[in-house]
């Protein structure tokens, strides 16, 4: 056994803390349950949770980065680029189902546990908009960059431009939309969203990083939450992290990850701050259609979870002792 690995292990063994988890009287008329199942809950990391099925693999990589003696940000942004090379995936990359004038623009956005972050949105022809967006944070003073001026720093800074032409799958999907002539985004129904994936290591440090190609036949020049901080990732080293699949206008109007992390600092557990946070969402909309959304989310005490709006959301765990795509409790069926 490698010095790396046995060190990752045994920090990830011995780590002990706790985080108080009182429960805090709610002012909004959302559940302050604290009676919950939670998982975890003394910091055995790393812990890494990532959306869909699609988290599986990213999860696979993340932890290979993590035992070679990567950071947690290495994680997180190699994590998901294994996603966006999946050129089959209809959600996440150049794949990805196009707009409603047939271009595939890309939303990523990374996020360290001191806060730092770094976005993308409305990006093309770049295979790794993560990549992108972790040079925005390490390289510039800015956390966004979108479209053109995006694509152009992008080139400027040795990304390579890549074009996937549409594979005939996706061409028969757009043309079939267009026929109803139904210029509304949809949200997407696969079992494969945008991927976003939290992470803590062994030492209690976070990072979280979310990647997509957005809501299927959206409008040109449309931007979900899927690169906003505090909509679909947010990172606060002191408390947790949070990131978010599903369609983005209800995560951006409730700032739904920062709620998450807000929620956790107030004491919920990661399950029922994600189960507020999708209880505001129904609050605040009165015709939600068949329109899903799910949270992930860690605290730094090592407890973690999910909840969505309706049935349907899994998430792909990795730790130490297990690797497994769990179905996330939600709240409508
Ligand atoms: N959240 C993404 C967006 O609204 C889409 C998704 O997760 O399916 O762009």
């Amino acid at each position: 056994m490698s010095h790396d690995r046995r060190h990752f292990i045994k920090l990830g063994l011995a780590s002990t803390a706790a985080l108080a988890a009182g429960c805090v009287e709610s002012p909004t008329g959302e559940s302050a349950s604290s009676t919950l199942p939670t998982t975890g809950g003394t910091r055995k990391g790393p812990i890494i949770l990532s959306t869909w099925d699609h988290g599986l693999p990213a999860n696979v990589r993340a932890w290979e980065v993590l035992e070679r003696g990567g950071s947690v940000l290495d994680a997180v942004e190699q994590g998901v680029a294994v996603v966006e090379s999946d050129f089959t995936n209809r959600s996440v990359g150049l794949g990805g189902l196009p707009d409603r004038d047939g271009h595939v623009t890309l939303d990523a956005c990374i996020q360290d546990h001191d806060g730092r972050a770094g976005a993308v949105a409305f990006l093309q022809d770049i295979e790794h908009p993560i990549n992108v967006a972790r040079a925005v944070l390490e390289r510039t003073p800015h956390v966004m960059l979108v479209g053109e001026g995006a694509r152009r720093w992008a080139l400027e800074n040795g990304f390579p431009s890549k074009q996937v032409p549409m594979a005939p799958d996706v061409a028969a999907r757009w043309a079939a939309w267009k026929k109803e002539e139904k210029y509304w985004p949809e949200p997407n129904v696969e079992n494969h969203d945008t991927i976003g994936m939290v992470a803590m290591d062994a030492e209690g440090r976070f990072a979280g990083s979310c990647t997509t190609s957005g809501v299927a036949f959206k409008i040109h020049g449309r931007v979900g939450d899927s690169p906003i901080i505090g909509a679909g990732l947010f990172v606060d080293g002191d408390v947790g992290a949070s990131c978010a699949t599903g369609v983005g206008e209800l995560v951006i109007r409730t700032a739904g990850t920062h709620t998450v992390v807000e929620l956790m600092r107030q004491g919920r557990t990661p399950e029922e701050a994600c189960q507020a946070a999708v209880q505001r969402i129904i609050r605040k909309h009165k015709d939600l259609g068949d329109m899903q959304v799910g949270f992930l989310a860690i605290r730094a005490d090592g407890a973690f979870g999910g909840w969505a709006l309706r049935k349907g959301f899994s998430y792909a765990l990795r730790t130490i002792e297990r690797t497994d795509l769990v179905k996330a409790s939600n709240e409508l069926g």
